[in-house]
């Protein structure tokens, strides 16, 4: 038999998912097939026939990673802690809901070098991808986490939230006024909104210029097409390190691998696949 898995979501021309993960299952000669399954609406009726004894599991993107939740059997801590599950495992007819976003980024930071106790964060953004990663710097033990977001209301949320996961937190304007003496005062900076996005409405702006940025900062930016953003290249200038968003993705995709087959993900493989693919938007 040969087994299925893919992705949820809408739209998903984009997504990188099925280009690395079918390398992924090829490299270890897994006989499955990844493919896109686009839900523009009617997600249960979809989530359903995740039950059929062939589908191994799938992954969850935006609109639907958090109404997903009600049509599951059981969702981890971590998951329900995020209020979103990107990753859905199928075992004998049960659908298990997990997060493996905050585990991908923690694995970019890692790599990074940083190990985040007692540091002030810059975090840019306050959509269900800057939840992830501020509850995942929590769980880090940073001591400090400023949000500025287009819309102020949702950054209050978030830092209400935050809050009462440790860090002390605080909003700003998403206006370089207030950006700046915030990167300034930080040891990371997180993008988490859709800013220099090929394709997007904000692609080619960078929410800093290189003057704001410190020398001694990580700058992350979770967009990963392009593969360097704006806001990467004026880190690059500012003579900043920097995290992409690509490592985030391979690794959140290579835990819901290790979930889905039992198998250890082949993580280079995975990455030179997504590299070629991106490469060859451009
Ligand atoms: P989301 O929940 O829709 O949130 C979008 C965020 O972008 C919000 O903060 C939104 O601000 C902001 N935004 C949208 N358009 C904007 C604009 N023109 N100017 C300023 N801010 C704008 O989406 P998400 O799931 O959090 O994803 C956000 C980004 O992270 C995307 O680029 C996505 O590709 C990336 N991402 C990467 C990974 C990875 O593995 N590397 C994983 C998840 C997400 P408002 O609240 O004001 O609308």
């Amino acid at each position: 038999m040969t087994f299925r898995l893919g992705i949820l979501g809408y739209p998903l021309g984009h997504s990188m998912s099925p280009v690395f993960q079918q390398a992924a299952l090829d490299h270890l000669g897994i006989d499955a097939r990844y493919e896109a399954w686009p839900v523009p609406e009617a997600l249960a009726g979809q989530v359903a026939k995740l039950r059929q004894p062939e589908v191994l599991g799938a992954n969850v993107t935006v609109p639907h990673k958090e109404a997903v939740l009600s049509l599951l059997d059981w969702i981890s801590p971590w998951a329900r802690q995020a209020g979103a599950v990107n990753t859905i495992v199928h075992r004998q007819g049960r659908l298990l809901g997990y997060n493996t976003d905050s585990h991908g980024f923690l694995q970019g930071l890692r790599e990074a070098g940083f190990h985040g106790r007692g540091a002030s964060v810059l975090l840019i953004g306050a959509g269900g991808a800057a939840k992830g990663v501020g509850l995942a710097l929590a769980y880090l033990g940073v001591a400090r986490i400023t949000i500025a977001n287009r819309t102020r209301e949702r950054a209050q949320e978030l830092a209400a939230l935050l809050s009462r996961h440790g860090p002390r937190t605080q909003v700003i304007p998403l206006e370089p006024e207030a950006l700046g003496p915030a990167a300034l005062a930080s040891q990371l900076i997180v993008q988490s909104t859709t800013l220099g996005m090929k394709g997007g409405p904000g692609e080619g702006a960078s929410p800093l210029a290189a003057e704001s940025i410190p020398r001694e900062a990580l700058v992350y930016d979770l967009v990963y097409n392009p593969l360097e953003t704006p806001l990467l290249r004026e880190a690059k200038k500012a003579g900043a390190r920097t995290v992409g968003g690509l490592p985030m993705l391979i690794h959140q995709g290579a835990a819901g691998f290790q979930l889905w087959t039992g198998r250890e993900a082949p993580v280079e493989v995975m990455f030179q696949a997504a590299q070629r693919a991106l490469a060859a938007t451009h």
